[in-house]
């Protein structure tokens, strides 16, 4: 859903997420495409625009959210909140496997999320190989 941000709003997010999706760490640059907001409370359940409850979010990650707040961990099989970017560090959450090619859940938030976000679909993970290629690593943007 195309969301009305103001400029300051706009400015804010940039420079707290960088123009990268705060789940799956893809650059707009990488993405091919820009950045959507997602509210991280959505809009369906009473969450609001302001920046504590938005953040962006590639198109693929936010489409497989859709109006999810919480998912199975596939681990433990409990249900665990998905990664909230302004209240969570993504580092205490996430890491990378060697390769740099698939994003590892470290927590139930973690793992919940990456399930649920699919974050290591087949198609970004042809992506990544070939950013990889390239000379793209994580977190070296
Ligand atoms: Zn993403």
């Amino acid at each position: 859903m195309a969301v009305y941000l103001s400029t300051a709003l706009r400015q804010r997010l940039v420079e707290a997420d960088d123009h990268r999706c705060a789940y799956c760490h893809t650059s707009q640059a990488n993405s091919g495409s820009p950045m959507v907001v997602d509210h991280l409370l959505p809009l369906s359940k009473g969450g609001v625009t302001v920046f504590a409850n938005l953040c962006f979010a590639c198109y693929r990650c936010n489409l497989f959210k859709g109006s999810q707040v919480e998912a199975i961990d596939p681990l433990r099989g409990e249900m665990a909140l998905l990664f909230h970017a302004r209240r969570d560090r993504w580092g205490e959450h996430f890491t990378w496997d060697e390769a740099g090619l698939r994003i590892l859940g470290l927590t139930p938030v973690g793992r919940a999320t990456v399930a649920a976000l699919n974050m290591n679909n087949d198609i970004i993970l042809d992506a990544r190989r070939n950013w990889i290629r390239l000379g793209w690593r994580p977190g070296a943007e």
